[in-house]
């Protein structure tokens, strides 16, 4: 059996059925079995692939509007430039290479990576080749600075609970053992002063998802970003309010059971944006798909220019790629982008306010 599974079980047996929380915060950082600390799950080989490892133009688009958005700021320097689970440290390359021509920014720039995973910290640093990184568990230790945060696919992989509502009241999504193997089960029903704005846009039986996790972040964040300047690049698949069950396992690239392979599959669930526009006491963007995003910021003159030195099977790729990250039926449109930013300032390239 599956080492974690065998670890998960013994672990109900001793203490009761856990919150589908901490189910999946184990599955995906547990130091020895879990699935972001023991690979790297991305690309074709893996069990997905994000948009920065699709194309370089992702992560050239995102580094230029925040570099733009550090110079509508007034260059403020020092200043940190942060990314949230930075993956296989694809974006933040390209990042770096794009953001090279803009005056001042690479000298006021201070580098910090958020990653829980010492496997991929270890990827990053050689994707990167550069001394001066440094990396964080999470964002309380970041230095007081103006603060430029991106994030891809990082809020859909914190660990979220499910509130199934009964009545006036809730009851949690539970995992729990049942004939020997893992079962997902229900507590009983509880109050949620949390959740009393929910109980006019739902029925009973609804899920409600919530992050606490993600909720405390876009706090903080926004408490830096309004205090100190700097603006926050999210961006995910989600919408603008949870309403329904979103988590899901990916493995091989494919949809699989969540409980089946403790550890072995990506777990993530839907953003809720609304829930972090809430959250944060910055000015927050328009929720963007993508594929607008990115047309915005000019891929298309971009994918032109980098097709003009391709041709043959590279070319046929390129253009997939470009197809890809903008197209309604691909990325385009699932995944949303959100920035936070100063009241009174303008919102990052790309978005509206
Ligand atoms: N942004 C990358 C990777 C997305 S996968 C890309 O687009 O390719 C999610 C990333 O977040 C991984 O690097 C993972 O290790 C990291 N991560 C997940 N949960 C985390 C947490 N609680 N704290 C810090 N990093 C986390």
């Amino acid at each position: 059996m599956n080492g974690l599974r065998r670890l998960l079980i013994a672990q109900i047996r001793a203490q009761g059925p856990m919150p589908l929380a901490e189910y999946m915060a184990t599955c995906l950082m547990h130091p020895e079995h879990g699935y972001y600390a023991t690979r790297d799950p991305f690309g074709a080989a893996g069990d997905f692939t994000t948009a920065p490892e699709i194309s370089q133009m992702f992560g050239e688009l995102v580094g230029l509007s925040l570099a733009q958005c550090w110079l509508d700021q007034g260059a403020p320097a020092p200043f940190i430039l942060a990314e949230a689970g930075p993956g296989r440290g694809t974006m933040m390359a390209d990042i770096l290479r794009a953001t090279k021509a803009v005056p001042g920014f690479h000298g006021a720039m201070q580098l910090h990576l958020i990653e829980a995973s010492q496997t991929l910290r270890h990827i990053q640093q050689k994707t990167l080749g550069r001394e001066d990184i440094i990396w964080h568990e999470g964002f309380d230790d970041l230095p007081n600075l103006p603060l430029y945060l991106v994030a891809n696919e990082f809020f859909d992989a914190l660990p979220i609970r499910q509130m199934v509502r009964d009545g006036g009241l809730w009851r949690e999504r539970c995992v729990g053992v049942k004939d020997g193997d893992l079962s997902f089960g229900l507590t009983g029903p509880m109050a949620m002063a949390g959740l009393m704005q929910r109980l006019e846009d739902t029925q009973d039986g609804d899920i409600v998802e919530v992050c606490p996790q993600a909720l405390a972040l876009a706090e903080r964040v926004g408490d830096r970003i309004e205090a100190k300047g700097g603006a926050a690049l999210m961006i995910d698949y989600g919408d603008w309010q949870s309403l329904g069950d979103t988590f899901q396992a990916l493995e091989n690239h494919a949809v699989a059971d969540p409980l089946a392979h403790p550890g072995q599959a990506d777990l993530t669930a839907h953003v809720d944006f609304a829930a972090l526009a809430l959250a944060t006491p910055s000015a927050y963007s328009r929720l963007t798909p993508q594929g607008v995003f990115l047309e915005r910021l000019g891929i298309a003159q971009r994918a032109q220019a980098l097709a003009a030195g391709l041709s043959g099977a590279a070319l046929e790729n390129h253009i997939a790629a470009h197809r890809r990250l903008t197209h309604g039926a691909e990325m385009g449109t699932l995944f949303k982008v959100m920035a936070f930013y100063p009241k009174g300032a303008a919102p990052p390239p790309g978005l509206e306010p």
